[in-house]
């Protein structure tokens, strides 16, 4: 294992892939003394395009462009002072079948083709082993860093699912943003401040009153919208400008919106490397190979340990918010893992985000969610799989589907495609009401 970066006396630049989750992300990490910083987004967008051959999934040339246009700026504003070995850049990294993992080697070597950029280097965290931070912190700080950045995910998501449960009976416009960003610096400010002690009950309680105070800016008197869930690739989903504000414009048109979490994902990787111990220990335990079989055991042990820890975790996040507000549970993913019937449908041993997001689609329709986007990169490989697989089924089950794939370019189709789809959501909802189901803004169903 090579030693991590010292990273003393420079700025970690982190890709804003979505507005809560990174500026906490980055909190955790100056927590830990890091000097991180989130990037302005889709600023450089024409820079990554140009340096790329058009064959690259779309987050890949968007957050080139971000790191680009970065550096070009701290250049500008810093003239001859400027070093480029002042700069690392965080790009995370998946192993298995798709192209995630070779967005840094792609971006080493455009960074290389500036030799003003050179000495920058590129720090990066992998699926392989559940994000084990040793590859940026020493091995003294990596565990404790790993637990306090799944919880920065934990709140980003409950932030997200708090605006988008009351954003869309707010009776005074804007006032649930509001309420949301002051909640974003509070946390931040805690994370930065106490988030190394690992002591989580301060964040956990900012969680709570974020969700009472969301919860007294719905007007109760509204009726329950139809709900409409979101899968699909986990940059595309979360990032606003990429995939052309689709929350906002499903707000706008009538419904109210459940993303995929950012927290579904590191489950799913802690899940897939836990049940890959379990394989490879039956397979030594078959060879009797004894070094193999202890080898697997430690990683069993560790992958089930970890997991229980996120799932606890997680489960006393949602426990302060939940008395306030009836935020969207988040899927269990062993439980998702049932939606794939026995693998007839999908393996999650595939990998890629494609298992969640078919399993995910069929529990927001088990669910009673009255339509389901699949968001994507143009050209995603799992996405393009899921939209094959779900596009039937859910026709089958009478709930409305739709594809929304991006490339930054603007489609001309995109405004009448949603207004169609929100208009199948509203008829289903309806058909669905009439069957005697109705539900009121109001959590508990009553009027404030
Ligand atoms: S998930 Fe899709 S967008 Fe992401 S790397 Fe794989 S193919 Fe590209």
């Amino acid at each position: 294992m090579t030693a991590p970066p010292d990273l003393t006396g420079k700025t970690l630049l982190m890709p804003d892939m979505t507005p809560t989750g990174s500026r906490l992300l980055v909190a955790a990490l100056r927590a830990f003394g890091v000097n991180a910083v989130v990037m302005p987004t889709m600023n450089g967008l024409s820079l990554g395009k140009e340096l790329t051959s058009g064959k690259e999934c779309f987050p890949c040339q968007v957050t080139l462009g971000d790191v680009l246009h970065y550096l070009a700026e701290e250049k500008k504003r810093l003239g001859a002072s400027f070093s480029a070995a002042n700069y690392v850049y965080f790009m995370p990294e998946a192993g298995g079948p798709c192209r995630f993992g070779m967005y840094n080697t792609l971006h080493r070597i455009v960074l290389d083709r500036f030799p003003e950029f050179r000495d920058t280097a590129i720090v990066t965290l992998s699926t392989d082993d559940g994000y084990d931070s040793s590859a940026i912190f020493p091995r003294r700080s990596a565990g404790p860093f790993r637990k306090l950045a799944f919880t920065a995910m934990i709140l980003a998501d409950v932030l997200d699912r708090i605006a988008w449960r009351t954003r869309p009976y707010e009776s005074v416009p804007g006032s649930v943003d509001a309420c949301i960003v002051a909640a974003l610096c509070d946390m931040s400010r805690e994370m930065e401040a106490s988030g190394a002690t690992l002591d989580f009950s301060p964040l956990d309680r900012l969680a709570g009153e974020t969700a009472h105070k969301a919860s007294r800016l719905m007007d109760r008197t509204l009726p329950r919208r139809p709900r409409v869930g979101i899968v699909g690739e986990i940059y595309l989903r979360s990032h606003p400008g990429s995939n052309q504000e689709l929350i906002r414009t499903l707000e706008a048109l009538g419904g109210e919106v459940v993303n995929a979490s950012l927290t579904e994902w590191f489950n799913f990787v802690t899940h897939l490397n836990r049940r890959e111990a379990a394989q490879s220990f039956q397979a030594c335990l078959k060879d009797l190979n004894l070094p193999g079989l202890a080898t697997a055991a430690t990683s069993r042990l560790v992958s089930r340990l970890t997991m229980d820890w996120q799932v606890k975790r997680q489960h006393a996040v949602y426990e302060q918010v939940l008395p306030h507000l009836d935020i969207a549970p988040d899927h269990d993913v062993a439980h998702l893992e049932a939606f794939l019937d026995d693998e007839r449908l999908y393996s999650f041993a595939i990998g890629t985000e494609a298992g969640i997001s078919i399993a995910g689609a069929l529990a927001y329709a088990a669910d009673d969610f009255d339509g389901v986007v699949n968001v994507f990169p143009f050209t995603c490989m799992p996405s393009t799989i899921c939209s094959a697989i779900l596009k039937p089924m859910l026709l089958k089950k009478n709930v409305p589907y739709l594809d929304s794939p991006h490339d930054g370019s603007n489609q001309p189709n995109r405004d009448i495609t949603l207004r169609t789809f929100m208009h199948q959501v509203a008829r289903r909802a309806a058909l669905r009401m009439m069957g005697g189901r109705r539900e009121k803004a109001c959590p508990r169903g009553r009027k404030a």
